[in-house]
């Protein structure tokens, strides 16, 4: 039997994981001969859908309840799972190495395990990039993880408790000589993750005080700034959508600083080149992605500047026909333009599903297929009522600038097409169901 191995459950690698177990392996629902195996690995045991990272450290989700076991996804959709990080490949045996795996207080859990593969498929996503900033990765809170997301959920919470029982200071002015926030959250990168933060943060701060646990004056006293080194914040999406966007912040009171690239992150303080100091209770970064550090490790393999694993049209690694990546770990052409296929998770959906199909042709002998990119367009989540983005499609032959409650009913859409891609449409269906009752009986931000 074929042997693949898919590293990396996220939006990419586990949507295609269980389509292959789907359709090779051995199901409750189709009890035929597996015609392949198919083995998922990641580093951790549940799964939860990225880019609801920035609504986990707003606590306008609690990721307990949108979190997939992945032994339970394995039991269901035919395939294996198996805990661990990936720590080496011999590409010369087709193996990989998997590290121990210890328990909370570092008891071993699982040993390192050797796994042989015809296909691998590296997924494994990416990791904030602090530029070597001095200062960013110690005073900074990065965005990569539930449990960063949950660290700073907690230290806001914290800091507007501790803000509201401390002795008022003497006010404190910043270089415009405005009075400034008892409670100030710096956010480095106005790209979608720091707008997307900025915005919630806003409903945040005022649902913490509506449920008494601070009596800050939302608005006055916790204040957001949004700093960004170009001339304009979403710099990555068309200029109407960044000065939409920046009025609706404006109007929820969140200071943008464009133009200042940001040169230290000291405690309590972040300097930028023009010589501002902006005063930061909590500091967020989230101005760069760059691929995990050990694929520029791996056996030969090779890696762009930012470390993501150099790919061709067909997803298979430069140097091996048997090595594949997808999502944000792999850089892809992207025809017609100068950047490659953007590092999202509609370009790590889309690439699952070509390589579900390019598989199907591997396994008869078939020559593999290209990939090309579809850019259907970018939504940026503005809180709970809005958000605003561009949709590009065939139909208009260009792009069109969507806002409000439609642009938001087509950004929580993306993460329902996540589902029905995990559990089919009638189990996304309940699920979302589910979460509107669940919603019912929860406050609106989580609260410890
Ligand atoms: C806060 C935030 C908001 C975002 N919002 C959007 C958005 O609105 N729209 C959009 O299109 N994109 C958004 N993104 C980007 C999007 O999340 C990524 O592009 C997408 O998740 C990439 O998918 P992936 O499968 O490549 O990697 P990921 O989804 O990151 O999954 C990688 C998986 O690999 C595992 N892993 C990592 N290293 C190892 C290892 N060594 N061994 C084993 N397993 C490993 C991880 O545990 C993880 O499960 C956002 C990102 C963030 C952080």
């Amino acid at each position: 039997m074929h042997r693949f191995i898919v590293v990396g459950g996220g939006a990419g690698g586990l949507e295609l994981a269980t389509r292959l177990g789907d359709r090779y392996g051995e199901t409750r629902a189709k009890r035929g001969r597996p015609t392949a195996s198919v083995t998922l690995v990641d580093r951790n045991p549940t799964h939860i859908w990225k880019p609801l990272l920035h609504e986990v450290a707003a606590g306008s989700m609690d990721p307990f309840t949108q979190e997939l076991e992945y032994a339970a996804q394995a039991r269901w959709h035919g395939f294996e799972f198996q805990q661990g990080e990936l720590v080496g490949i011999d590409r010369a045996a087709r193996r990989i190495t998997l590290g121990v795996v210890n328990d909370e207080d570092g008891a071993e859990l699982l040993p390192e395990r050797v796994l042989d593969y015809d296909t691998l498929v590296l997924a494994i996503g990416s990791t904030t990039h602090f530029f070597g900033v001095p200062g960013a990765a110690e005073n900074s809170i990065a965005l990569d993880t539930v449990g960063q997301a949950e660290r700073f959920r907690k230290k806001l919470i914290a800091a507007c408790m501790r803000a509201e029982h401390q002795a008022p200071e003497p006010v404190t002015r910043d270089h415009e000589g405005k009075e400034e926030p008892r409670v100030q959250v710096a956010i480095v990168g106005a790209g979608a993750t720091g707008v997307e933060l900025s915005a919630e943060l806003r409903n945040t701060a005022q649902v913490l005080s509506a449920y008494g646990l601070h009596k800050l004056d939302p608005s006055h006293d916790v204040g957001i700034v949004l700093i960004e080194s170009g001339p304009r914040i979403l710099p990555a999406l068309p200029e109407r959508v960044s000065s939409a966007t920046t009025e609706l912040l404006e109007k929820l009171g969140v200071r943008i600083l464009s133009g200042e690239r940001v040169t230290e992150v000291a405690p309590g303080v972040v300097r930028t080149a023009s010589g501002k100091a902006v005063r930061a209770d909590l500091t967020v970064w989230a101005a760069g992605i760059k691929a995990p550090q050990i694929l520029s490790e791996l056996d030969g393999l090779t890696v762009n500047r930012l470390g993501q694993l150099i790919v061709r049209r067909t997803l298979q690694t430069e140097l091996d026909d048997n090595v594949f990546a997808l999502g944000d770990c792999a850089a892809c052409e992207w025809p017609g333009n100068e950047r490659g296929v953007p590092p999202r998770a509609q370009a790590a959906h889309q690439e699952a599903s070509f390589l579900f199909r390019s598989m199907g042709m591997r396994l008869e002998g078939r020559p593999l297929p290209e990939f090309t990119y579809r850019d259907f367009g970018s939504l940026v989540s503005l809180g709970h009522f809005s958000a605003v983005g561009n949709l590009m499609g065939g139909l208009i032959g260009g792009s069109m600038l969507i806002e409000g409650l439609f642009a938001r009913f087509m950004y929580m859409s993306l993460y329902r097409l996540h589902i029905a891609a995990l559990h089919g449409y009638a189990r996304m269906v309940l699920d979302t169901v589910a979460h509107w009752l669940r919603r019912t009986t929860l406050p609106r931000v989580k609260l410890h």
